[in-house]
């Protein structure tokens, strides 16, 4: 695939099913709402979706911007398989615009080199058991724009008893947000704010759509997490925090977990500060006066921000700091082994071993 030119030759340039054609002669891609409206040869906001042959393709099906081996914890998921390894990787482009993006040199690549790593759906999952990787996440930049080969490698996967993580912005509309959620058995969506003005003027999309998302999530059989990054100044305060958490607590339910993130300054928002440890305490105080059971402080050391406690005893029952277990007290099918109370999740076994490594690799190693 050339960088700037569409054909369906290219190994990599597969056909798409979600567009339309529209009275001018424009074809309109129905995969998130952008709807980006297309003329012969051009490419949508994503990049990697485009026009060619008068229908819409994706244009990086089977390669990948790299592969590592990380904590399911760094997803972040608290309460899917605890303490296991899972392969992550990602594609390039994205159908967001943050601003503050802080995998900008992926999601906004325009440059081949950066799908360096050819990676069949078959070889990925081979990759993944050979590994002992227990799921694999489609992470790095949003597999909405991607979904035909997430699928893919998902069922390729799910095959060889290996689970799919989804990490996404849950911008997507409801036709292929349905098909793409039943290849898939775990998310973490990323609720950026709990402002319009805040998602149409820093990241150029819409909030009802992440919250249908979110709505959508809750009654499938999927498991999925919120993330929420504090960036100080913009999504920070008492009454946002305070709006999104009562708005979880009564549209999605007390037992989604949420992870209040740290920033650090990147791309276009470099002179926005840090994010205090202080404000990710502050917003989890917040939340869990508002009845959030289950409220995690992210990308800082705060044991007492990262632990689970059981609802039935009010005991610690897995004690993390950043991505380490130092202990866990659940049964191999998640019920507290003090009271019995089962915790809201996906357990499956005694906890993983793994803890923080983060170990890059190379396909046919
Ligand atoms: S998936 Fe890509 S091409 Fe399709 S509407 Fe969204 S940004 Fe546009």
């Amino acid at each position: 695939m050339a960088a700037d030119t569409l054909s369906l030759s290219d190994p990599y340039t597969v056909a798409t099913s979600y567009w339309h054609r529209l009275d001018d002669g424009r074809i309109q891609c129905d995969v998130c709402p952008r709807a980006c409206k297309l003329r012969e040869g051009q490419r949508g906001l994503c990049f990697v979706r485009g026009r060619v042959d008068d229908q819409v393709v994706l244009a990086s099906y089977g390669r990948s911007s790299g592969f590592c081996i990380d904590p399911i914890e760094k997803k972040p998921l608290n309460h899917f398989l605890p303490g296991s390894s899972v392969l992550s990787f990602g594609t390039a482009g994205c159908n967001l615009a943050c601003r503050f993006c802080q995998n900008w040199d992926i999601s906004k690549s325009r440059e081949i080199d950066t799908l360096s790593s050819a990676a069949s759906p078959s070889i990925l999952a081979e990759t993944a058991e050979r590994l002992g990787c227990r799921s694999i996440a489609f992470t790095y930049n949003d597999p909405v724009i991607f979904m035909e080969y997430a699928m893919d490698v998902a069922d390729a996967c799910r095959e060889r008893g290996i689970k799919a993580v989804a990490v996404s912005a849950g911008y997507m509309k409801p036709a292929p947000r349905a098909e793409f959620y039943r290849h898939m058995d775990a998310a973490n969506i990323d609720l950026k704010a709990f402002t319009e003005s805040f998602y149409q003027k820093i990241t150029f999309s819409k909030l009802p759509v992440v919250l249908e998302t979110l709505e959508y999530l809750r009654d499938t059989d999927v498991w999925f997490e919120i993330t929420t990054l504090l960036i100080p100044g913009h999504n920070d305060s008492d009454a946002e925090i305070t709006d999104e958490c009562e708005w979880l607590v009564s549209h999605v339910g007390p037992d989604v977990p949420l992870h209040f993130t740290a920033f650090h300054p990147d791309f276009k928002m470099r002179d926005v500060p840090h994010t205090p440890p202080e404000t990710l305490s502050r917003a989890r105080r917040i939340a869990r006066e508002h009845g959030l059971r289950y409220v995690y402080t992210g990308n800082v050391h705060d044991p007492a921000g990262q632990t689970t406690t059981c609802p039935g005893c009010d005991r610690p029952v897995i004690v993390r700091d950043w991505y380490v277990i130092s202990d866990y007290r659940l049964t191999d099918d998640g019920r507290c082994d003090h009271c019995g109370t089962s915790l809201p999740g996906r357990y499956d076994g005694p906890v993983g071993s793994w803890g923080a490594r983060r170990v890059p690799v190379r396909l046919g190693m």
